[in-house]
């Protein structure tokens, strides 16, 4: 956890750091560029420096033209050193705050920023801009390194995350029969039950019983009758519509929620589910082994509480079985 969470921090850090270190990476670029353009591209700059013996020869005018250029491309060269120092010191503060900072980038900046400080000559300017040229390359692997360190970490974020979701919902899901455990029964009752208006949107409980399963276990073996009550889950999954929830109460019993549905629309679903599982033959092995369900229904009403929900359909379920088994049973039915 705190691993995670040093990582998770580190992360941030590395992600607006990453983004300032771009712009400023960016204008720097841009002004040794300037810088650049400043030294060799302007016509005069590279006449100063090479002059051929010829045009040593100049008359007063053209003498103090040239200084006047001089003295204007220097002016121009400091305004650049100037603009050079404010982006490193912006850089430095960055960096300050980056985790990725690296101690020899440091201090190439901080001698950079200090000879920048002193500087007076196109020569020494000339020296700065190769230093800073190379760092910036150094700075731009630096860089791509964070990139890629978020890339992999994002990936490992959204691995974790789907993984998160997988553990999520494995843990709502009853492993043998492949629908809802208890704890999506709980959950559904309380919410379904809690609807304040029950009248408007009424919902149904199916309560779902195999009939006589402890024989069918004692005559085929527990691992048969596994098979069987997975089978009977696939059934109740195939009668399902959008909203309805189908979940495993416990043992060999299920319950199905069904929103928005009155008490003698779920009571029809109810009797379409019975006959399915009564016309089922379920081939296990070499066999084809029957079985039949009871179901009791209840819908809420206006101020039900989850409880007496849940005990309606309990009843009326009970009431099944006590009147044969196989059989739907609901509050007028
Ligand atoms: P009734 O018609 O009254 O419901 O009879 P019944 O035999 O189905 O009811 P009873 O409550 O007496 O027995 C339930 C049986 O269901 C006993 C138990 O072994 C079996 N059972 C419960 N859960 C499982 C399960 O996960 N796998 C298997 N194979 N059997 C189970
Ligand atoms: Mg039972
Ligand atoms: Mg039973």
């Amino acid at each position: 956890m705190h691993v995670a969470s040093v990582r998770a921090n580190r992360l941030h850090g590395v992600g607006i750091v990453g983004l300032h270190m771009v712009y400023l990476i960016g204008g720097i670029i841009a002004v040794a560029l300037l810088l650049i353009g400043a030294l060799f591209l302007r016509p005069g700059a590279a006449a100063a420096t090479e002059a051929p013996p010829h045009r040593r020869k100049i008359d007063r005018e053209e003498e103090s033209q040239a200084a006047e250029d001089a003295a204007r491309r220097e002016a121009e060269l400091q305004e650049a050193a100037n603009r050079i120092r404010d982006i490193l010191d912006q850089l430095d503060e960055v960096m300050s705050a980056s985790s990725a900072r690296s101690d020899s980038t440091e201090s190439t900046l901080a001698g950079a920023q200090e000879r920048l400080r002193k500087a007076d000559t196109s020569a020494s300017l000339e020296a700065i801009r190769e230093m800073l040229l190379s760092e910036i390359d150094h700075v731009l692997d630096n860089n791509r390194e964070l990139a890629n360190e978020l890339r992999a970490s994002r990936k490992i974020m959204r691995d974790q995350h789907d993984r998160l979701d997988s553990f999520r919902i494995a843990a709502r899901i009853d492993p043998l029969t492949g629908v809802g455990n208890r704890a999506v029964f709980d959950e559904a009752l309380k919410r379904f039950a809690g609807v304040a208006d029950a009248a408007r949107q009424p919902t149904s409980l199916i309560m779902i019983d195999i009939d006589h399963f402890k024989k069918l276990n004692d005559q085929y073996g527990h691992q048969v009758g596994d098979r069987v009550l997975s089978g009977v889950a696939r059934l109740l999954k195939t009668r399902m519509r959008g909203r309805d929830v189908v979940s495993r109460y416990g043992g060999e019993e299920f319950g199905i929620f069904m929103p928005e549905t009155v008490l003698a629309e779920a009571a029809r679903v109810a009797e379409d589910l019975r006959a399915k599982v009564e016309c089922t033959r379920f081939a296990i092995d070499d066999m084809k082994l029957s079985v039949t369900i009871s179901l009791g229904v209840s819908q809420t009403l206006p101020g039900m509480s989850a409880t007496a929900f849940l005990k309606q359909a309990d009843d009326q379920l009970y009431r099944a079985k006590q009147e044969g088994r196989n059989r739907v049973r609901g509050y007028g039915i």
